[in-house]
């Protein structure tokens, strides 16, 4: 089998020989942050797109986990393991979790490792997601609430997202849709949701969403209005669409039961975001580190 680079507390090593423990203590409760961070292949080589605000927004839940990061290390860990796995386009993984010290609660001595890992990208809702779009069902499970645990990218947080995709996915759907006890839109398992009526774009707000950067991606490029939405807007709107660091920018051909066409300005903002990731626009604004 093929040796597979990782990085790994500041050393390049094989995947295989990492050497976790089972009895880490984030295997047994999901105490870990990590990250999706997508590299792209641009005129000039390999570039990561975005990474300093996705290192800000590990390192607000690693503070949560009393964890604290050294940023500088964590970024050249990146440019490291892109240059070790050869990529032009890869999905950047990185996760601080507590290993060993302990199985108990009290996480205040525990031992953190941090890895970083670069993985060959292939589209998560499949290929033919790009033109034809996802179906969404929404879900029966609510999000967590952000006054429980915070919106963030903690390891445990996504027990409840994949509660929700496996009722999705079970029921024939691609995606799960959350809504909250009120009637209003919060977020896909993964993804940040938009909407555009009558050529207006809004970008679904909630407190309980996970503050996406690809969302603010696409409000920095076009404007959207960001603000709260009733699941009932959301079935009255014109076009839908998911955004976030795996499905970039997807359309949703099909809520619950309703058909939806994948809309015009669906597909000018697919493709404006992906000239963006690629470096082929001058709009880029410092947004690709180039490795
Ligand atoms: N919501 C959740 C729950 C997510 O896991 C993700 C993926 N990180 C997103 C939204 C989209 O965020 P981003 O655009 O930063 O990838």
């Amino acid at each position: 089998m093929s040796s597979t680079p990782l990085w790994y507390d500041g050393k390049i090593v094989d995947l295989l020989e990492a050497g976790i423990s089972p009895l880490a203590n984030a295997l047994h409760y999901g105490t870990g942050v990590f990250e999706g961070i997508r590299a792209y292949e641009t005129p000039t080589g390999p570039a990561i797109f975005r990474l300093a605000e996705h290192l800000d927004r590990m390192a607000l839940g690693a503070n949560h986990l009393g964890m604290s990061l050294d940023l500088d290390a964590l970024t050249a860990g990146h440019h490291d393991i892109l240059a070790a796995s050869g990529l032009q386009n890869a999905y950047l993984r990185p996760l601080a979790f507590y290993e060993s010290g302990g199985l108990g609660l009290d996480v205040a001595s525990l031992q953190k490792r941090t890895l970083v890992a670069a993985i060959p990208w292939s589209t998560h809702l499949g290929e033919a997601s790009r033109t034809h779009g996802i179906s969404l069902r929404t879900s029966s499970w609510r999000r967590i609430p952000a006054t429980s645990v915070p919106a963030l990218k903690l390891c445990g947080n996504y027990v409840n997202s994949i509660l929700a995709k496996r009722e999705a996915t079970l029921a024939g759907f691609q995606e799960a849709l959350f809504v909250d006890d009120h009637g209003f839109v919060c977020e896909g398992s993964a993804e940040n949701v938009f909407l555009v009526k009558n050529g207006r774009i809004v970008a679904v707000a909630h407190p309980d969403m996970l503050p996406g950067i690809t969302r603010r991606t696409i409000c920095e490029l076009t404007g959207a209005e960001s603000r709260p939405v009733t699941l009932a807007e959301l079935r009255d709107a014109d076009e839908i669409f998911l955004t976030g660091t795996s499905v970039e920018v997807t359309g949703v051909c099909q809520l619950d039961s309703r058909p939806l066409p994948i809309g015009p300005i669906t597909r000018q903002i697919a493709a404006l975001y992906q000239a963006v990731v690629h470096g082929q626009t001058e709009t880029e604004r410092g947004w690709l580190c180039a490795a």
